[in-house]
């Protein structure tokens, strides 16, 4: 649509700038054209995931054991294997099933919304409800969510790095361009997956879904949020290693078993389901399982966190880079001060003064309040659009008698130079009289630059530099005292009039506060506790960010370095000493957005993990280099939010911390679930090996341990999987980055665990035996049976094992866990039923047990839970 005029484009859309379409045109439109959304490469669908199952070496080994017990005519067994295989697959597709569920929940907490005219009225909408035809506005700051055609830009320029790699941002204009012009030069075209960088247009959409540029490419473009999180990648090469070592130990076992004269059939199911116990199958899916529970209750919490990746970076985060307006203060600013450039402070005097000459000052300072502002609000300040800061100058000029409303009327604006975080410095161009006035505000050093005069008693005098100097005083003064400080100055000048900022009149400060989030001092000391360091970076004064430092605990003390951006070099000429003194501080001021990148990547130098946060366009770079980059969902631009991997949806400095704890108990939970997974296998693989060694008359049926794989570990796994976390997990340092989840002392553990489980269970056989039965030929059935049972039950109360040592028995995350309780009550009844169930309770080997053996079997089984509390009280197990 580039070849054509605006009004060409209306009249083939049917459509209207002003008005839009009417909403039955965008219901049959959306019919029939669809969603505006791009299919991604590759969904997995329920059968493509149901197949995978399917796919995996378990189920092979399976098969091959259950075709071996039908060659060999033992019925019962082939089809209790052919059972368990089903009951595998289906844990496994109702795992993965349920973390694609939570995946697409948490996909559309995240969609984009996109501001349109419809029938004649601007409003918000979810970006996929968009059709063709329909008017879009665009800001800086903005995803363009379609490709449109531009009318009526205003200083528009747009990033379309994405999409044509050009790294600068281009000029847009309405001109109609010729055809077969290259996409990185149709001006007056923007396109969906690009933003806008500055100024404002209206646009009519031209294409949407898979039929824009970006749609057109995207069926190349795999979807990032697929690819496997890094401790998925490190479970995957894990359970591989695993895999190896079962083979060689199946092997070694099958060998010593055909040498001491065992059955070939009998061994050969025996390694089988020894290889089986062995391969921890469900590792990666329950990992990713437990990142996106977390991912959904830290939504619940108001963190959308994008990728499953970032929530496992987020637990091993080392650094926080905040900024500090309405993350660590609550945005909701109060003018306190009013001083004109006389001296009068307006709110501390007693009563209004009619002096002319003072009225003359206090007009153009409350009119540049009111008037080099875009925010507006409603006669009860109930309603409020627009930067906080802005709002409170309404505020502070309506407690003056001036309404913005009267004086917008009364002065229209031509002309607008605005806010941004690189100038500190806003100016606006009005009609008045015969001609125009100027108004402008902004950061105090740099709005008196640019001042050579200043207004007193009603004229302008030369500004000089004494003068300038006692007025910065004035100003450190309140910023000392923790208030936000502006400067205010006004020019006569011509309605034609493009450069709005030289040559001003100083006519006052303003002095506000913004109270620091009550809640914030605490989550800053929890961050110091889990050794994780804070540093404030702000676009604010040096004096106003050292106080908020002081009382929320940044820094401790009045003498610490502040370091102002004046003083931060280029990132190439950083030396070495530089590079240490930015490290060593905890807060940066007047910082640009490129000197934030800059510190991302001092900071990121060594082992280190970076949180930073950000809301404007110029952020983006920033946001995007940190490990985690945080946007804010109500004070973020699109674009913030578009490049951050968490979004904070009440802006607060809490919430991220909320997310640094709840990354750190996934990545203990996985570690927790691991342990306890491997330490239960290895318990059986020592019991099968050395009932194989020592040529003992009883040894664990195959399908006995395929019971307590599938039926008895899982269930309490995935229950570790999901808990709540310890109250330590914020009292210790940050993992390092490259930590494997099992750790040299884990592995000892895991294997201490294990022999005491196997000891127990061999103890139970043996006391039985000797007390009981006292016969010289043990019946091996019995002994089976006892060893069966001592091991399910060991296995049951192993999962108490897996609290923090600190913590007491009763009152830490795993006894408080709800799930694990859920767990094993069923993992008893499942226990009952396969008893009281004839067919499986024959396929089990199981028979009726004596009281007295069943005492045995609790008694040993509980003297394992109590060995290994205590020699977790000594220390020496984890
Ligand atoms: P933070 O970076 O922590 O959010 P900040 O809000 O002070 O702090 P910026 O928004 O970059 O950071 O603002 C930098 C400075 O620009 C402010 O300290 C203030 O002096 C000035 N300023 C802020 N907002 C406006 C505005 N709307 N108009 C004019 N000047 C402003």
């Amino acid at each position: 649509m580039y070849q054509y005029s605006v009004e060409e484009v209306e009249e083939k859309l049917e459509t209207k700038i002003e008005s839009g379409l009417s909403p039955e045109l965008v219901l049959t439109r959306l019919e029939k054209y669809g969603k505006n959304d791009i299919q991604e490469a590759k969904e997995k669908s329920w059968w493509s995931i149901l197949i995978g199952q399917f796919k995996s070496p378990i189920v092979y080994l399976l098969i091959f054991a259950a075709a071996t017990s039908f060659f060999f005519k033992e019925w019962l067994d082939g089809i209790a294997i052919l059972v368990v295989l089903f009951l595998n697959a289906a844990i496994g597709f109702y795992l993965e099933f349920q973390a694609l569920l939570s995946m697409n929940a948490l996909k559309k907490l995240t969609l984009t919304k996109a501001k349109v005219i419809r029938g004649s009225k601007l409003q918000e909408i979810p970006a996929e409800d968009l059709v063709p035809g329909d008017v879009l506005f665009v800001e800086a700051g903005d995803m363009v969510s379609a490709d449109a055609r531009v009318s009526k830009p205003m200083n528009l320029q747009a990033d379309e790095s994405s999409l044509t790699g050009e790294s600068l941002p281009v000029e847009k204009s309405e001109d109609v361009v010729s055809e077969n012009t290259l996409l990185a030069e149709r001006v007056n075209m923007l396109y969906k997956g690009t933003y806008v960088t500055k100024g404002n247009s209206h646009a009519i959409v031209t294409a949407t879904g898979m039929e824009t540029e970006l749609g057109k490419i995207a069926g190349m473009v795999e979807s990032a949020d697929q690819e496997a999180t890094p401790i998925e990648k490190k479970l995957e090469a894990f359970s591989k290693k695993l895999v190896w070592i079962t083979v060689i130990l199946v092997v070694v076992i099958f060998g010593a078993g055909i040498i001491n004269g065992q059955p070939i059939v009998g061994m050969l199911q025996t390694s089988i389901a020894m290889a089986v116990a062995a391969i921890p199958e469900g590792l990666p899916i329950v990992a990713t399982l437990a990142l996106a529970f977390g991912m959904l209750k830290l939504a619940k919490q108001n963190v959308l966190v994008k990728k499953l990746a970032s929530v496992e970076t987020l637990g091993g985060t080392t650094i926080i880079c905040t900024d500090k307006t309405g993350t660590l203060t609550q945005n909701i600013i109060e003018v306190t001060s009013i001083v004109c450039s006389d001296g009068t402070d307006l709110l501390a005097a007693s009563e209004e003064s009619k002096d002319p000459a003072l009225l003359k000052n206090k007009e153009e300072l409350l009119n540049a309040f009111v008037l080099c502002n875009t925010a507006t609000m409603s006669k009860d300040h109930k309603k409020e659009v627009g930067d906080p800061l802005e709002i409170g100058l309404l505020k502070a000029a309506s407690g003056q008698h001036v309404s913005f409303e009267e004086s917008r009327k009364k002065f229209p604006k031509i002309h607008e130079e605005p806010f941004s975080s690189e100038t500190k410095f806003m100016a606006t161009l009005h009609k008045r009289d015969n001609g125009a006035v100027v108004y402008a505000k902004g950061a105090v050093e740099e709005l008196i630059k640019i001042c050579p005069k200043i207004l007193v008693a009603g004229k302008e005098h030369a500004f000089d530099k004494k003068l300038k100097s006692e007025w910065m005083e004035k100003s450190d003064q309140l910023s000392a005292s923790g208030l936000r400080v502006l400067a205010f100055a006004f020019k006569e000048a011509s309605p034609e009039l493009k450069e709005l900022s030289s040559n001003l009149v100083f006519t006052g400060l303003a002095g506000m506060v913004d109270p620091e989030r009550p809640e914030v001092a605490a989550a800053i000391m929890e961050c110091k506790n889990a050794g994780i360091e804070v540093v404030m970076i702000t676009g604010d004064h040096p004096t106003t960010a050292k106080n908020i430092g002081l009382k929320l605990g940044i820094i401790d003390s009045e003498s610490e370095e502040v370091i102002h951006g004046n003083d931060m070099k280029d990132f190439e000429e950083l030396s070495g000493s530089d590079k240490k003194n930015w490290k060593a501080a905890k807060i940066f001021a007047r910082v640009s957005p490129k000197q934030k990148l800059d510190l991302v990547q001092v900071l990121q130098e060594g082992n280190t993990v970076v949180a930073m946060t950000g809301d404007g366009v110029n952020d983006a770079p920033a946001i995007k280099k940190a490990d985690i980059g945080i946007s804010m969902g109500k004070r973020g631009t699109q674009v913030a939010q578009e490049v951050s991997d968490m979004i904070l949806k009440d802006d607060s400095f809490t919430s991220i911390v909320s997310g640094i704890k709840q990354g750190r108990i996934i990545f203990e939970n996985i570690r927790k679930f691991v342990i306890f997974l491997l330490s239960c296998n290895l318990s059986e693989i020592l019991i099968i090996s050395v009932a194989s060694v020592f040529s003992l008359h009883y040894q664990l049926f195959p399908l006995q341990i395929l019971f307590i794989n599938l039926v008895t570990d899982v269930l309490p796994a995935l229950a570790l999987g999901v808990s709540k976390g310890n109250m330590n997990v914020m009292q210790h340092p940050p993992r390092s980055g490259d930590e494997p989840i099992i750790k040299k002392n884990h592995w000892v553990a895991i294997f201490i665990y294990s022999l005491v489980m196997m000891v127990c269970s061999f103890t139970a056989v043996v006391y039985s035996h000797n007390t009981v039965h006292k016969t010289e030929n043990w019946d091996p059935l019995l002994c089976n049976n006892i060893l069966f049972y001592t091991l399910i039950s060991c296995q049951l109360l192993h999962v108490f094992n897996m609290s923090d040592r600190k913590t007491s028995f009763f009152n830490n995350e795993v006894f408080r866990n709800k799930y694990v309780w859920f767990a094993t009550g069923i993992c008893i009844a499942i226990l009952i039923f396969s008893y009281l169930i004839s067919p499986v309770r024959k396929a089990l080997h199981l028979y009726e047990m004596s009281a007295y053996d069943l005492g045995i079997i609790g008694v040993c089984s509980f003297s394992y839970l109590l060995i290994i509390q205590l020699l977790k009280k000594l220390k020496l197990v984890l």
